[in-house]
């Protein structure tokens, strides 16, 4: 990534904004505000040809304003009456008013702008009418247009407009980012990003470290404090958004930009030794992969493999889910790319702050504990068994795995196996080429799962603890809420005790057991995963070379003997503290680079 530091001096005063870091490493770049909410949305240029797919996204987001504003209606109505809940009948008419859409198209063709553009002018001429009629009830109107207004420009920017295309580099400021913004930043130009709301378990977070750029979470007041195309340095280490720079930050920043450098350096030139403890216990790590592209550094990076391949990011990325033809052809490239490693592939967890056009049209009060993950798989089984025929057909071409995510029963083990092998037959008897080697295993992420891991145990092949949602579905902390995050601890004694129960049930019945989430990657929390006893981590495919260098100077028995004293603690603070003593003693360097320490 190329950064140039130079001091520029335009007589600004620096101003230091404090977040929480969540993706690592350092941008020196220009701000870019992307401010969201009732305010004009940016504006681009279309071409002709999008006109359509314009006006499609538009009748989308229309279809599902209006199944929120129904759905509104009716909670209103069941609490406060059949009258109180007109209002939301206006609001449908408003929303389907046939003259405001006949204006929208009109200046789509007209001027050939985006639509959320369009629509936001055309609301904007309609609003300035009512307040200028001097009347209270129009002038009320034009508070319920705004309303509507707000809410179908949200749901336009979340599901159909590929977010603005900026034409220089930047570090983006913004109140909040979804995993899907995310992904369609122009990512050439886009150096990191700063927010208002995040975590560090959000989607958001983990793409920013897949995509190996610097990001700060949870910054106040952070669109109001920055100005755009201000000189900045934002520090994904420390949690530091820098504006306006002064010449003695600079040069301290050209020092740590320095070390960085020299460390990954190291760490990369390691990367190819073996993944184990200096008493020899060997640990499988491989890969998170969130984009085919990742794959590239895979080798390079000394990854065995890959042990989470979030499959929803692929198939959610456009309105419709990709064909089975498109599918195998995509999962036999990667299979092939890794082999003679194994490719672990989820299937999709759509869901949570991951969202589709297909889930938004059914808005749920409480995503995270909703719909998502295999439930959604087994209540739509025709887009499931598309995706399950694709990842069989790649089992021709090297080691295949197949994880099911958010597993909270035992039934939908079995129902989910039993869709696996009717296609699997049904391949067959095609005449399609498919294996029968390949393993079975689930997402263990539900305190359900891990307190009936040794049924579950019984009938898959692995186990692959996801702690992000563990952490969350353990303690009640929402990951991707901004104002609990202090209260999101991978180190909860509840959560170390579920996983060593998990670990264990593995144990006994012949089953590996590996852990994928974010706290694989956590270096100051590793002896505490190597001393439960987990055969395999899954890890950003950027932090390979750092956690194996880790995993080479650690001591398994030792590791061992530390996880006995913290199964006796009750604060997660003792037990990160037992943890980070020996992985001080072990890595000293490393763990205060991570850390920020200098
Ligand atoms: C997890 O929950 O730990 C996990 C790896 O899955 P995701 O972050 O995609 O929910
Ligand atoms: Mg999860």
């Amino acid at each position: 990534m190329p950064v140039s530091f130079e001091y520029t001096d335009d007589g600004l005063e620096e101003v230091i904004l404090t977040g929480k870091g969540v993706s690592p490493g350092l941008a020196f770049s220009k701000i870019y505000v992307n401010a969201r909410g009732f305010s004009a949305p940016d504006i681009y240029a279309i071409k002709p040809s999008q006109v359509e797919s314009e006006l499609e996204t538009f009748s989308r987001a229309v279809a599902v304003t209006k199944k929120q504003l129904e759905g509104i209606r009716e909670t209103v109505s069941d609490i406060s009456g059949d009258e109180e809940s007109q209002i939301f009948d206006a609001h449908i008419i408003l929303l389907e008013d046939h003259v405001l859409h006949e204006k929208v198209e009109a200046m789509l063709k007209e001027r050939l702008v985006n639509i959320s553009y369009c629509f936001y002018a055309v609301i904007q001429s309609y609003m300035e009418a009512l307040r200028r009629a001097q009347d209270s009830y129009l002038a009320e109107r034009a508070t319920d247009l705004e309303d509507i207004a707000m809410r179908l420009l949200d749901n336009l920017l979340i599901m159909g407009e590929k977010a603005p295309t900026v034409d220089h580099e930047h570090v983006l400021v913004s109140f909040d980012l979804t995993p899907s913004d995310t992904v369609s930043m122009d990512q050439q130009k886009m150096r990191g990003f700063a927010t208002e709301q995040g975590s560090y378990t959000s989607h958001t977070a983990i793409l920013a470290r897949s995509l190996g750029i610097p990001a700060v979470v949870g910054i106040e007041n952070a669109v109001m404090d920055v100005v755009g195309l201000a000189n900045c340095i934002l520090d994904g280490t420390r949690g530091l958004l820098i504006m306006n720079p002064s010449r003695e930050t600079v040069d301290k920043y050209k020092v740590l930009w320095a070390a960085e450098e020299e460390l990954q350096i190291r760490l990369r030139s390691e990367a190819n030794l073996k993944s184990e403890t200096v008493d020899g216990r060997h640990i499988i790590l491989s890969a998170n992969v969130e984009f085919s592209h990742e794959i590239e550094l895979l080798k390079s990076n000394g990854a065995d493999g890959i042990g989470l391949y979030r499959t929803e990011f692929y198939l959610l990325d456009d309105d419709d889910v990709p064909c089975e033809e498109e599918q195998a052809a995509l999962y036999a490239k990667v299979v092939k790319e890794v082999s003679p490693g194994m490719t672990i592939f989820r299937t999709l967890d759509s869901g949570g702050d991951k969202m589709s056009g297909e889930v938004l049209l059914q808005p749920e009060p409480n995503p995270f504990l909703g719909r998502r993950g295999i439930r959604f798989s087994l209540a739509k089984p025709e887009i499931f068994k598309v995706q399950l025929r694709a990842l069989l057909r790649a089992t021709a071409y090297g080691k295949v795995g197949i994880m099911f995510p958010m597993i909270s029963l035992i039934s939908e083990i079995e129902t989910a196996k039993a869709l696996l092998q009717e296609c699997h037959a049904e391949l067959v008897a095609e005449g399609v080429q498919v294996s029968d080697d390949y393993q079975v295993g689930i997402m263990v992420e539900i305190p359900s799962a891990a307190l009936l891991a040794g049924a579950m145990a019984k009938v898959v092949d692995f186990f692959s603890i996801g702690t992000n949602d563990l952490v969350q579905y353990t303690t009640a902390v929402d990951r991707v809420n901004e104002l609990v995050s202090d209260l999101y601890r991978p180190a909860d004694p509840g959560v170390l005790r579920l996983m060593k129960m998990t670990v264990e049930a593995g144990e006994q019945n012949g089953i590996w057991t590996g852990v994928c989430g974010e706290m694989a990657s956590d270096i100051e929390l590793l002896p505490l995963l190597i001393g439960l006893g987990v055969e395999e981590l899954s890890v950003g495919v950027n932090k390979v070379p750092l956690v194996k260098s880790a995993i080479r100077k650690l001591n398994y028995q030792e590791c061992r003997e530390m996880v006995q004293e913290a199964l006796l603690q009750s604060k997660a603070q003792d037990i990160r503290a037992l943890s980070h003593a020996l992985a001080k003693k072990a890595y000293p360097i490393i763990l205060n680079h991570v850390t920020g320490n200098e």
